[in-house]
């Protein structure tokens, strides 16, 4: 469901002579207009995404210079089980909203050390409602976009605080009265739905698969109404299935105070309560964006 997508560059400058560049880079940037800026920017990213593909990241994490290994870690948990990371990785085979290809290339090295830049210079392009990612009430509702309800009006309190991890019934949706059954405690605020979903593997699968599950537009409305639910996370792109998409989002969106978390990387997490940290991108103008999100026991 991307309607906006974003392209910027990550810039890995540790060196002393790298900061160099880029204030000299900044100082010509700062001269352009912007609209200049945007079609540099556009010019170089188009160029260089057909020729230079992004080197290829040994699955194995090892690399070899000269006698050492450097070996890095990559992680699902950090300090002995307390904090659990539930973003998924973005890479090219995580699914993406109605493809059957995944996201596919999103990372580009136009400028390298290997090839001669004093920096490596990445850039990315990707819809912004990309693996997990946080929605604003723009997303659906088009006033809101207009009046700039965007990801960076979210109020992080809401996406930061104690959150319970709940298991959804697998044969079902979220529906009224599956809500119900779940007996969520009054005064709860931040719930993390973990559903069929994750036992597919849903997100760990290139092909997007329409079959997923997720809130029916009365479960959506019984949130609402009979809740104190104002952070709502599920476990694919969408809280809502695809025969309730639209209608089940604007349960959601009307009242400006439910943000909603998709795709988020629930498995082998404990049911519980947690404390979850959920920070968006400040993208202005942008009704989505990837989001971080840690649970901390
Ligand atoms: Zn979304």
């Amino acid at each position: 469901m991307a309607s906006v997508t974003v392209t910027y560059m990550v810039k890995m400058l540790t060196k002393s002579h790298s900061h160099m560049i880029h204030s000299k880079m900044t100082k010509i940037v700062t001269r352009l207009p912007l609209l200049h800026l945007f079609l540099l920017l556009s010019t170089t990213f188009t160029a260089t995404a057909s020729s230079s593909a992004y080197p290829s990241v040994p699955t194995d994490c090892t690399v070899s210079t000269g006698d050492e290994k450097l070996v890095p870690v990559r992680r699902e948990v950090y300090d002995d089980g307390r904090i659990f990371d539930i973003s998924h990785r973005y890479t090219p085979d995580i699914p993406s909203w109605g493809n059957n290809d995944g996201l596919g290339q999103f990372l580009w090295l136009p400028a390298s050390m290997k090839n001669g830049s004093l920096a490596n210079n990445s850039e990315m392009k990707m819809p912004t409602h990309s693996g997990t990612h946080v929605d604003a009430p723009g997303h659906m509702i088009d006033r809101y976009f207009d009046a700039g309800f965007d990801v960076d009006t979210l109020d992080l309190e809401v996406l930061n605080g104690p959150a319970l991890l709940v298991d959804v019934p697998r044969d079902k949706n979220i529906t009224a009265e599956v809500m119900e059954s779940l007996k969520i405690p009054e005064g709860v605020r931040r719930v993390l739905f973990r559903t069929l979903n994750t036992d597919r593997r849903l997100m760990y699968t290139r092909e997007y698969d329409s079959s997923y599950v997720g809130f029916t537009t009365d479960g959506a409305r019984w949130l609402v109404k009979n809740t104190d639910i104002k952070l709502v996370g599920i476990d694919f792109l969408s809280v809502a299935t695809s025969d309730h998409l639209v209608s089940a989002h604007l349960e959601f969106f009307e009242s400006r105070e439910i943000i909603l978390v998709e795709g988020l990387k629930l498995d082998d997490v404990p049911v519980g309560l947690y404390s979850v940290h959920c920070l968006p991108l400040r993208l202005l103008g942008a009704e989505g964006s990837p989001i971080r999100c840690i649970l901390i026991k």
